[in-house]
């Protein structure tokens, strides 16, 4: 069964938080100053079990979703993770498993997870300086950790690697072509990301935003670059390749050119909440429906119903007063 919902946008890509908790504490996602020793993170036993998790991924599949990613806060926290992956690598009509990291972990981790089933990972970096990326990860963890998950990912077969990079006025822009630069020739896709107003902790402002299209005619300039079309409906990077047929990279322009028409994920929050939209202020909470009984209709019915009744399209009626919201923090609903 395939459903849509009320702007005929099917449900395509389920994000799965498997925890609210991260070990770097960037300026833009998890400030110190709120994300300290004072705040209260998810219990222990508020957090869906692995069980719970694959019944609502199996309930989502069974509505349309064929792509599966794993987020947080940082997944490669929550332990036994591998195990996870292992249940959802063998749902059927499963196409894409994949998980966004920091990459902290990775360098230890990538070989299990690739033999757990992880088809793919997407690698958070926001700068090649290790200045500027301390500042920003604020707990002065270097990029050197990162290349180096990168590099076992990929030996791994978790490959092409997607490489995020937020950009944020005045603070690692001037990081951008280093960055493309690196990666160019290496087969992993660096994707440049408009800094969002997602949560109410980071004090976003539009003058911190550097819109994709001045990013796009940076690497232009640079390097020469050309569009190339989209693979399928609803994805988020606009893609680009370079001229001399280096590879790829994209940019994602939810701020300056918004997407919802095309937007095709629900996002699962770590402890079972339902959210149809990352500017959200509520969700729909399933744990409840999961604990009540060990039956999937329930569940189903659930699903059905949040999502085809699903009107939001925030990206497109931003203005000041949908700013000022008290949305859901990124870092609890995984991005
Ligand atoms: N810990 C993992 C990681 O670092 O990739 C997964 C969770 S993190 C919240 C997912 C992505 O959201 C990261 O690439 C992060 O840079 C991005 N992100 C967080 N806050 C953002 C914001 N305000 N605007 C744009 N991207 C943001």
């Amino acid at each position: 069964m395939s459903v849509s919902d009320t702007l005929d946008r099917p449900v395509r890509d389920l994000r799965i938080s498997v925890t609210d908790r991260c070990n770097f504490r960037c300026t833009y996602c998890m400030p110190k100053e709120i994300f300290n020793r004072e705040y209260e993170f998810l219990a222990r036993d508020a957090l869906l079990s692995f069980e719970e998790i694959d019944r609502v991924a199996r309930s989502f599949v069974r509505h349309g979703v064929r792509k599966l990613r794993l987020t947080g806060g940082e997944p490669l926290l929550r332990r036994g993770i591998e195990d996870l992956v292992a249940m959802l690598a063998v749902i059927p009509d499963v196409e894409d498993l994949t998980l966004t990291t920091n990459g902290v972990l990775l360098e230890r981790r990538a070989r299990d997870l690739a033999a757990a089933g992880l088809r793919r990972v997407t690698v958070s970096l926001d700068s090649m300086d290790d200045g500027v990326f301390m500042a920003m990860n604020d707990v002065g963890f270097p990029v050197q950790g990162v290349l180096d998950g990168i590099a076992v990912a990929a030996e791994a077969g978790l490959g092409p690697i997607k490489i995020n990079m937020v950009v944020k006025r005045g603070v690692n822009d001037g990081s951008i072509i280093d960055m493309a630069q690196h990666f160019k020739g290496s087969g992993h896709i660096v994707r440049f990301i408009e800094y969002m107003d997602v949560g109410a902790t980071n004090g976003w402002c539009l003058d911190d935003v550097v819109p994709a299209r001045a990013i796009v005619e940076t690497l232009d300039r640079e390097f020469g670059i050309e569009p190339v079309d989209p693979s399928y409906r609803g994805e988020v990077a606009q893609r680009w390749r370079y001229r001399d047929g280096t590879g790829e990279v994209g940019v994602i322009a939810s701020v300056t050119e918004p997407f919802c028409g095309d937007c095709t994920r629900a996002r699962l929050s770590a402890e079972g909440v339902v959210y149809t939209c990352l500017f959200a202020t509520h969700g729909t909470d399933l744990r409840d429906v999961l604990r009540a009984t060990p039956s999937d209709e329930p569940l189903d019915e659930a699903v059905h119903r949040l999502w085809t009744s699903r009107t939001d399209r925030y990206s497109e009626i931003r203005s000041s007063r949908t700013v000022q919201l008290t949305k859901v923090e990124m870092s609890y609903i995984g991005g």
